[in-house]
């Protein structure tokens, strides 16, 4: 695939999971004047990304992603994003501490509006009505009209997702993420389990640590005051992400500034596609889903398009079979990319096969397969002498009951106490928090 590229050059290719707009001139519209509004990220911070994933490739750090599996106008807050925010960095805190292991940390956030559906339309009570996309495209509730894509949301998707980076940049940077905090991250919600108790015997390990390292001079490393944070969303609407490519001043690349990371899902990653066309030509680091239909040699063709010059920095390739589909599917795929020598960044994704319906009708995921999936991927890649790099998570700092099991183990008919998610199940922060115990150990060993 050598043709030029250009930021326009998808929309001569075959696309999928796009929304129908009833006024595409309306689209025209929004499109122009979203290319005229300042980018989210620039260019300098997508290439320290990527210098961040060739440490993981490497083998020396490790890849924390995580987030809503949509995010929503409605549920837009701050304290939303800051309780994510938290949980995020209690896992990341007990991955670095706890196995010595420098974590690159990513959500999926400011910019997560869009979702790909297996099916075009939902059907309830035998009436049906075109699916919900996300808020950037329709709305959630089931009637015709919010139902019907409306281009304007693109530009609320924008403004949400400007002012949500906003707040992370001062989270990150402002004192909030200072490891002295370290014992402030903890949501109230989980005070008294037992992972609370698990997470305060690190915390106080830390304290130690740092109070000796201020006894001998050493506690004035800006590391220790602040984190690098990046976000990430999947690159489902291409005319939004066109709008926010923009030319590097200072190398002359194109960059996609929406985000500092884009990703191609399981339903969007055909070869001759409009999505693997338009993230070629960025310079993003980038990932790919990779489910259980792929094929080994159209694995290879995919990296070879994505990712030409071979960089270790550039391609995340995330891995998402279902924990009963792990050892079929995956170490044929990863022994491929290692005898043909391609350098990819190799993550777990345990949410996107293990969907189950409960029988109370909930759409869920049982922790234990999570836990099931990881361990697998994990146990691959000591067998093949290669390098799990990261996971790529749904979760949350709001106290819901969407996945089922756990250390304080929400049950089947629990699930409708507080289940929230405007589109797949997500952990909450015992869950998530236990997860990350789990992987610590094993990154110890
Ligand atoms: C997602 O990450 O929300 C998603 C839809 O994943 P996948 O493309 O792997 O199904
Ligand atoms: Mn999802």
């Amino acid at each position: 695939m050598s043709h030029a590229w250009s930021p326009d050059s998808w929309r001569a290719k075959p696309i999928q999971q796009q929304p129908e707009y009833p006024d595409t001139t309306h689209v025209a519209r929004v499109e122009q004047t979203l290319a005229g509004y300042p980018p989210l990220v620039f260019a300098g911070e997508a290439r320290e990304l990527r210098r961040q994933f060739a440490e993981v490739t490497e083998g020396r750090a490790f890849l924390l992603q995580g987030g809503d599996c949509a995010e929503s106008f409605a549920e837009f807050s701050a304290a939303k994003i800051r309780d994510t925010f938290k949980v995020l960095l209690q896992m990341a805190i007990v991955m670095t501490f706890a196995a010595g292991c420098p974590v690159v940390k990513v959500g999926r956030m400011a910019g997560q509006f869009a979702k790909p559906r297996s099916s075009g339309s939902e059907t309830i009570d035998g009436i049906t009505l075109p699916a919900y996309r996300g808020d950037i495209v329709n709305g959630i509730g089931f009637d015709a009209a919010s139902r019907v894509p409306d281009p304007e949301r693109l530009l609320q998707a924008y403004h949400q997702a400007t002012a949500s980076l906003n707040l992370l940049r001062a989270f990150a940077q402002g004192g909030f993420a200072d490891v002295h905090q370290v014992h402030q991250w903890n949501l109230d919600f989980i005070a008294n389990s037992a992972l609370a108790e698990k997470y305060h015997q690190l915390a106080n390990r830390i304290d130690e640590t740092l109070a000796f390292m201020r006894a001998v001079g050493m506690d004035s490393a800006p590391q220790l005051r602040e984190v690098s944070f990046f976000t990430a969303h999947e690159a489902l609407l291409l005319n939004y992400e066109e709008a926010f490519v923009r030319r590097d001043s200072l190398t002359g690349r194109w960059y996609d500034c929406s985000a500092h990371m884009l990703w191609i899902g399981d339903r969007t990653r055909q070869l001759d596609g409009a999505h693997v066309e338009f993230m070629r030509g960025i310079e993003n680091p980038i990932g790919v889903k990779v489910g259980p239909s792929m094929d080994p040699d159209e694995l290879i063709r995919l990296i070879d398009t994505l990712n030409p010059d071979n960089d270790p920095g550039r391609l995340n390739l995330i891995v998402r079979m279902g924990a009963d589909k792990v050892e079929a599917h995956f170490p044929r795929l990863l022994r491929k990319v290692k005898q043909e020598g391609r350098q990819v960044l190799w993550s777990s994704d345990p949410m996107h096969g293990n969907t189950i319906k409960a029988s109370s009708g909930y759409k869920t995921r049982d922790f234990a397969q999570i836990l099931s999936e990881v361990r697998q991927f994990f146990a691959v890649h000591q067998a093949e002498g290669t390098y799990a790099g990261g996971i790529h998570i749904e979760m949350t700092g709001q106290n819901v009951t969407e996945c089922i099991g756990g250390s304080r183990p929400i049950t089947e008919d629990g699930l409708s106490d507080r289940y929230h998610t405007h589109c797949d199940p997500r952990m909450n922060a015992d869950q998530s928090l236990e997860l990350a115990f789990m992987i610590a150990e094993t990154l110890k060993q």
